[in-house]
């Protein structure tokens, strides 16, 4: 691999006070950058400081929205040092949302140096308080200068972080979700697996729409038949049904979540039966009417685990564990979060230390 070209900023930006913190705002004072051509591949790495891109107005990610993106964390542990949690789960789904959105390849000792030789410049900026963590952002975008709907020849590869405070700074606290029946966020054959701005693009008009009425997510059904569960908000999605764990599987149009794989791991220590299969709406409100839904919450990296207090479908509406955290959700948040601080043992090889 090509060495890493660093250059320093010449000003430092103030830190942000850990108890103000606000999500995805006060990034940090360098960012990661890497080239690609065809013909020539990956070039030039280099920390650069941080700053805005200068993009030309004709490339293709400002018209046809060629960009995927990931998200993960690092975490200051009690001993002062810094890990992350599942990296390279990052960094192979960033190459399947390539292959789909027709982006390059690209390897992944490249990708997670990237990641980790930016985060230990800027190690400072890992925050120590409570619940905090510094958020990583990787994006790859399609950067060619002309109008014409083709792939990009060249693109780039790209990493900013940011501290970011706890998610629910009061505590977990079970939101209320609607069950958007206009809008779909993905369908089968299209992008739907893929991390890619798109599928964001198209969720907002729902999002707004369901915090307009007092709900702060919306549950998406699938595209075809308007039915079957697919995730919550910008998060997976799980239930638990007389006893058992039910998750949309992984049909091609549910985003396939770290957080969701490592619940399952940690369901499936406990000795938890874990169903991943289809899940209608109907299936999910019958069980909260018979009294057989006792969980429900969404897993991703921003939030853990976010536990769901209400649902409602058209004019129906269910609470769930008397709009409580359950018993699993408060367990799975408390056990990802002590492997990610490291408070507890990692039987899974999660964590890889940095500094
Ligand atoms: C990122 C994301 C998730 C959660 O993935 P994690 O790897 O757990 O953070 C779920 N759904 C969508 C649509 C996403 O973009």
């Amino acid at each position: 691999m090509e060495e890493i070209k660093i250059t320093r900023a010449q000003t430092f930006k103030e830190k942000p006070d850990p108890s103000t913190l606000v999500f995805g705002k006060a990034m940090t004072d360098h960012m990661f950058i890497v080239d690609y051509d065809v013909g020539q591949g990956w070039h030039d790495p280099r920390i650069v400081p941080y700053g805005p891109l200068a993009i030309d107005p004709a490339a293709k990610v400002l018209h046809y929205a060629q960009e995927i993106f990931e998200g993960l964390k690092a975490y200051r542990t009690a001993d002062g040092s810094i890990q992350l949690f599942r990296p390279l789960d990052n960094v192979r789904r960033m190459n399947d949302s390539a292959a789909r959105m027709s982006l390059p390849q690209i390897p992944e000792d490249l990708a997670l140096a990237g990641i980790t030789e930016l985060v230990k410049l800027e190690q400072e900026w890992v925050p120590s308080a409570k619940d905090t963590s510094l958020y990583i952002r990787p994006f790859m975008v399609g950067l060619d200068a002309a109008l014409g709907v083709h792939s990009s020849h060249h693109c780039q590869y790209i990493v900013i972080v940011c501290p970011v405070g706890a998610y629910y700074p009061e505590g977990l606290d079970p939101v209320k979700i609607y069950v958007e029946d206009q809008d779909v966020r993905a369908v089968k054959g299209g992008t739907g697996m893929a991390k890619t701005g798109g599928n964001y693009a198209a969720s907002l008009r729902a999002g707004d729409r369901a915090e307009a009425n007092g709900y702060s997510q919306v549950l998406w059904l699938d595209g075809v038949h308007r039915k079957y569960i697919e995730e919550v908000g910008s998060m997976n999605v799980m239930f638990k049904i007389a006893g058992k764990i039910l998750t949309p599987d992984l049909n091609g149009s549910v985003l396939p979540g770290i957080t969701r794989r490592s619940c399952i791991q940690l369901l499936k220590d406990w000795g938890y039966e874990v169903e991943e299969r289809r899940i209608s709406a109907e299936e999910l409100f019958e069980a909260a009417e018979n009294g057989t839904l006792e969980e429900a919450w969404g897993t991703g990296t921003a939030a853990v685990v976010s536990p769901i207090g209400e649902l409602a479908m058209g004019d129906k509406k269910v609470t769930v564990s008397n709009n409580q955290i359950g018993e699993i959700t408060q367990r799975l948040y408390d056990a990802l979060t002590d492997i990610q601080w490291g408070r507890a043992e990692d039987p899974h090889d999660w964590i890889m230390k940095l500094c």
